[in-house]
């Protein structure tokens, strides 16, 4: 079972259609269920309605779902984020921290300040886990092993935040269990992530699924592309040109010229191998040149 998982804070550039057709063509290429989940979890960075176009634009390049589109903010989903962060709380992994941004950015991790503090105090403060002195380590399809201490590398996170919403590494880690996911299929900027999502898979008692990070693709200039940078919209580009576009990216074979949108998905799933993808990033297409 795989997914893709877009956040509606602007529309699907290039990269996020590489993680799509990625997905998509690992879960048919092993007879598997493909879904899509809005995360929508950091509702401020949302946009109205761009949730709707992402999912017109995965129709339109003939993306084709299994079921319901599951929606962060859903209240029934909230219900099960705050299960999850009970479990937490009951295992002792929790305390809560009253740190401004200025106090913790001169460290590379975050130094512990709070982490006496077992009861939640009466002002703002966000909700941190204690993170282990170990190894966790993952083997990825892509980027083989890649592991990171978290106390060294990381530090508590942050798993509730002060503006009461659920940390993305919580959500994630708890939608990709309750939909049955196996295989993780992503852009490589998420891989610094993993490791956090696999310690609280872990403590939750969840199964880790297959990572694959995919990896980034980057401008003439070697930046990632991403909304950030001005990425482009892709909702209006033609669907069968930029799936061309993204399987080569990919290092997949070319299609036969022609094909229609249909045969095209049946054609790169036939021939679909993820193991022709290689290393950290990837040029961008001249054509697409922004
Ligand atoms: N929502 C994340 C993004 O749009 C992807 C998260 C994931 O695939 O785990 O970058
Ligand atoms: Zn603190």
């Amino acid at each position: 079972m795989g997914r893709f998982a877009p956040s509606p804070s602007g529309p699907l550039h290039f990269g996020s259609l590489l993680a799509a057709v990625a997905s998509y063509c690992d879960a048919r290429a092993h007879n598997g269920r493909w879904l899509v989940r809005m995360e929508d979890i950091d509702q401020p960075r949302c946009v109205p309605g761009v949730d709707r176009l992402i999912l017109d634009t995965l129709q339109r390049f003939g993306f084709e779902r299994d079921g319901e589109v599951l929606y962060q903010s859903l209240p029934e989903r909230q219900h099960t984020y705050a299960t999850a962060l009970s479990r937490l709380r009951h295992q002792g992994r929790l305390f809560y921290c009253t740190c401004s941004r200025r106090q913790i950015r001169p460290y590379p991790v975050y130094p512990g300040t709070c982490r006496k503090r077992r009861q939640p105090p009466r002002g703002e403060h966000a909700t941190r886990v204690l993170v282990p002195d170990r190894i966790i380590a993952i083997t990825d399809r892509i980027q083989d092993h890649f592991e990171q201490n978290l106390a060294q590398d990381c530090g508590d996170f942050i798993i509730f935040r002060k503006n009461g919403l659920y940390a993305y590494q919580l959500a994630v880690v708890v939608d990709d269990a309750d939909q049955g996911i196996t295989d993780i299929v992503r852009g490589i900027d998420i891989l610094d992530s993993t490791p956090r999502q696999v310690f609280l898979q872990q403590c939750l008692g969840l199964p880790t699924p297959r990572y694959a990070h995919i990896p980034v693709i980057v401008d003439a200039s070697g930046h990632k592309l991403s909304k950030q940078t001005f990425a482009r919209d892709i909702s209006n580009e033609d669907p069968p040109t930029l799936i061309r576009y993204a399987l080569a990216a990919l290092g997949q074979p070319s299609p036969p010229a022609g094909l229609p949108l249909s045969s095209l998905w049946q054609w790169a799933i036939a021939h679909w191998d993820i193991s022709k993808i290689r290393g950290k990033d990837i040029p961008q297409p001249g054509s697409l040149a922004v």
